[in-house]
């Protein structure tokens, strides 16, 4: 069995909600990659429940936590940032119309020449030393400000590093799964918008006779120059990302069904005339191949529903000889209703 049937088969059994999160929750509990967590998943029994799920996830993933938090205090220092620029500018203007003031006074009480010179010489005098005192502390406070101010601003500057970091997969510099999820449930939340986006699902083909074949870091190799292959067929405002071990997902917006479709075997076409030849040994890797599952945003009602339908598509297309590219049709469910059945929202 393949490693989606056995997760789908897996997630059935033991009754837990077709969620991207779980998907990946069980896929990486069933590849082994991360041992606690295929001990953690096997101790849990029947019928784990959502938060049981989630506090596992929480637990071997705390990169999800910890960029939730992390997402907080930037937006959190972003703002106080903007009050703070808000407050110097008011503070700045103020102060500057308070020297212009206590000045003009000093002009008019000067240039009149009067019996109570005396008196007014008094008054000048202690609105002069006003004035000076209160222009050193504006000029003090001003100088504070902007050096907090400057401060912040290199503290955002990280944070917006870290999130990027946070955002980004790190072998092949796409996008990760955690944006890729972020982005997809943003298409639904005007679902006016949703008419305009599809999505593309991609998998590369017999992969882990490739790794067996050739060695994971050959592998590694290889993911990057596929994700680079597909980068550098799409247009740059394209979101492409990794989603998980040798899988990709890539966004349109405001691309036809037909335009999709042709992108998508542009992608296909890309990667397999891709040469993968060691210069130095001779060794041949290639071709690879990609099966790619399309969907429509406008044919699902939210995002779980749109990655579910794209992914169905590119189970059909592996198992229809893979090297090929689907799209979702609803008959495409027909195969595997009862597998699908209890996962869909
Ligand atoms: P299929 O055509 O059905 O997709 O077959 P497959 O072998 O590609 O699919 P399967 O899901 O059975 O295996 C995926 C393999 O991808 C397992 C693992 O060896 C490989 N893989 C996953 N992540 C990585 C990675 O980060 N680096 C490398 N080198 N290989 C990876
Ligand atoms: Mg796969
Ligand atoms: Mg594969």
């Amino acid at each position: 069995m393949d490693t989606a049937t056995l997760v789908l088969a897996t997630m059935r059994r033991r009754g837990i909600a077709g969620l991207p999160r779980n998907y990946e929750l069980v896929y990486e509990a069933l590849n082994a990659s991360n041992p606690a967590l295929t001990r953690h998943f096997e101790a849990m029994g029947p019928n784990p429940s959502q938060d049981e799920l989630d506090a596992l996830g929480k637990k071997v993933f705390p990169h999800h936590h910890r960029t939730g938090i992390v997402e907080g205090a930037h937006d959190k220092i972003s703002g106080e940032l903007e009050g703070m620029l808000r407050l110097l500018k008011q503070e700045q203007s103020s102060m500057e119309s308070y020297s212009k003031l206590l000045g003009e006074a000093y002009n008019r009480i000067s240039s009149k020449s009067t019996a109570s010179a005396e008196i007014l010489n008094s008054v000048i005098g202690v609105l002069s030393n006003a004035t000076g005192d209160t222009m050193e502390k504006g000029k003090v406070v001003v100088e504070h400000m902007v050096e907090r101010a400057r401060e912040m601003e290199l503290v955002k500057l990280e944070l917006d590093q870290y999130k990027r970091i946070a955002n980004t997969d790190p072998l092949t510099r796409l996008s990760n799964r955690r944006a890729f999820d972020e982005m997809l449930s943003n298409i639904y939340n005007d679902h006016r918008s949703a008419m305009y986006y599809s999505l593309i699902v991609a998998d590369i083909d017999h992969f882990k006779k490739f790794n067996d074949t050739y060695g994971h870091p050959v592998g590694d190799r290889v993911l990057g120059v596929v994700a680079a292959v597909m980068k550098s067929v799409l247009r740059k405002d394209v979101f492409v990302s990794r989603t998980g071990g040798e899988e990709f997902a890539v966004v349109l917006q405001g691309t036809s069904l037909e335009t999709t479709l042709e992108i998508a075997e542009r992608l296909r076409n890309s990667v397999e005339a891709t040469p993968l030849k060691n210069q130095k040994t001779g060794v041949n890797y290639g071709p690879i191949t990609l099966s790619l599952g399309v969907c429509m945003a406008s044919d699902a009602e939210s995002a779980e529903e749109l990655y579910n339908n794209a992914d169905v598509a590119l189970y059909t297309a592996k198992h229809s000889g893979r090297n090929r590219s689907q799209l979702y049709k609803p008959e495409l469910n027909r195969g595997f209703e009862k597998d699908w059945a209890i996962y869909r929202p």
